[in-house]
């Protein structure tokens, strides 16, 4: 017996899975590394604001918070946009400019994985 396969078309992604998977690492690794860089600089600024060691939920709650601030600005939109892009790479508009909708070449992906639009419209 036969099995039939007809009519079903499934969308196919525009990446093969050796490169989703390789993306996916690179994003993850750009991830990484922007989280600790805050991490790091979270720590040099609580070592210097606060005196005695102390562990309360307070404290805790208190050091969120300037992990929070630590985040904001630059780190926190490349943060945002490696997430995005981590996302696509799920349901597959990985690479596709998020303005015009054109595939945004190899090269510029491999430079920066996150990047969200093609080269002409980031001039823009
Ligand atoms: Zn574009």
């Amino acid at each position: 017996m036969h099995p039939h396969h007809g009519g079903l078309i499934v969308a196919r992604p525009r990446l093969d899975g050796g490169l989703v998977t390789e993306f996916r690492r690179l994003l993850g690794e750009a991830r990484d590394r922007l989280l600790r860089t805050v991490a790091v600089t979270d720590d040099e600024l609580q070592g210097l604001s606060v005196p005695e060691p102390e562990f309360s939920e307070e404290a805790a709650r208190r050091a969120g918070a300037q992990f929070l601030a630590g985040l904001e600005g630059r780190e926190r939109r490349e943060i945002d946009e490696i997430e995005a892009a981590t996302a696509r790479l799920a349901t597959g508009d990985f690479g596709l400019c998020e303005t015009c909708g054109a595939a945004i070449p190899m090269s510029r992906l491999r430079a920066v994985p996150w990047a969200p639009y093609c080269l002409a419209c980031h001039k823009r």
